[in-house]
């Protein structure tokens, strides 16, 4: 009887095994479809400067409600079915088509607007140009785009990637580093990226400003700012005694639930305080619809 119950128990381990993979499998066949018919959205979130309350840019962030599959697939699902499939250059790319399009069609003088790019993508050598040729088609100017570079880049510190990196400088973006303080990136290797700005990690930013230890890294993190000439957003802000901790160590510039939760372009484009609120052009969400 054991070895029967012993029997059991592998095939239901087996059983919950395959039916694991049947869902990833179904997701990377939903993903192919979905970047075939440019199925996935960007969400906009605010980011706000708390020196004179302005807007200080915006992040785009994807999102996919899987008709075939009828959930919402939150991002690192989609990035690591992407990168199962192989996919991720191509989602990256569309990514940054969506941006440029929502920059060019923006009602009013657009802001700065982030994009999250993969690190492999960086990888590939063609990416700055195609990136100012993407801008230059669109007519938009290059210090509009954004782009949130990983921080587990830092870590790896690849010729490569320097290589797009300065490419990138020298069309014009701006280039941000993502989830600063969030484990890997020691300071050696941050100070040689060709960053304009800092994004502080969520992980910290929560700790904000019970924590002695997240209050050191913000203090450390502002003076190689300041020492390096570059802007720190923080992420992830959720409460008030948080923005006040940041603002009091000179980070000027948040963004998180407690500004806004990532909208859609629509509700994003009407919240915006006038004289930006104009008519909004018809448009879909769709990244790289058109
Ligand atoms: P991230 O770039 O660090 O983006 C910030 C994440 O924090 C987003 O999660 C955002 O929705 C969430 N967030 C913003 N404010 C708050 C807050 O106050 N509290 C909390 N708890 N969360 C907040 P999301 O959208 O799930 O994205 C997760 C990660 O997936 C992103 O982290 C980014 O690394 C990646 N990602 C998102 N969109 C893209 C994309 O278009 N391309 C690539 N390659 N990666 C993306
Ligand atoms: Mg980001
Ligand atoms: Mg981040
Ligand atoms: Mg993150």
């Amino acid at each position: 009887e054991a070895k029967e119950m012993g029997g059991d128990t592998v095939s239901l381990f087996t059983h919950a095994l395959r039916e694991r993979d049947e869902q990833r499998a179904r997701l990377r066949e939903a993903l192919a479809a979905a970047l075939e018919a440019e199925e996935l959205e960007l969400h906009l979130q605010p980011q706000r400067n708390l020196e004179n309350g302005s807007l200080a840019g915006v992040e785009a962030l994807l999102r996919w409600n899987s008709p075939r599959l009828g959930r919402w697939v939150a991002p690192a699902e989609i990035l690591s079915a992407a990168a199962e499939l192989g996919l991720v250059g191509r989602l990256d790319r569309q990514v940054l088509r969506r941006a440029v399009q929502l920059l060019a069609g923006w009602p009013g003088p657009p802001p700065c607007l982030a994009i999250n790019i993969s690190v492999s993508t960086l990888h590939d050598q063609r990416f700055a140009e195609e990136v100012r040729d993407a801008l230059h088609a669109a007519r938009v100017a290059p210090g509009r785009l954004e782009i949130e570079i990983p921080e587990d880049l830092a870590v790896r510190d690849l010729p490569a990637v320097h290589q797009t990196l300065t490419a990138l400088r020298e069309v014009g973006v701006t280039l941000a580093l993502d989830d600063f303080g969030s484990g890997h990136s020691g300071l050696p290797h941050v100070v040689r990226l060709p960053v304009q700005r800092l994004k502080l990690d969520r992980s910290i930013v929560a700790q904000l400003p019970e924590d002695a230890k997240a209050m050191a890294v913000l203090r450390a993190t502002m003076a190689l700012a300041r020492g390096m000439g570059i802007e720190v957003v923080g992420e992830g802000v959720e409460t008030e005694a948080q923005a006040t901790s940041l603002h009091e160590a000179g980070c000027h510039v948040i963004q998180g639930w407690l500004i806004a939760r990532p909208m859609p372009v629509e509700a994003f484009l009407a919240s915006l305080p006038p004289p930006l609120l104009l008519p909004a052009p018809a448009q879909t969400t769709r990244v790289g619809a058109g």
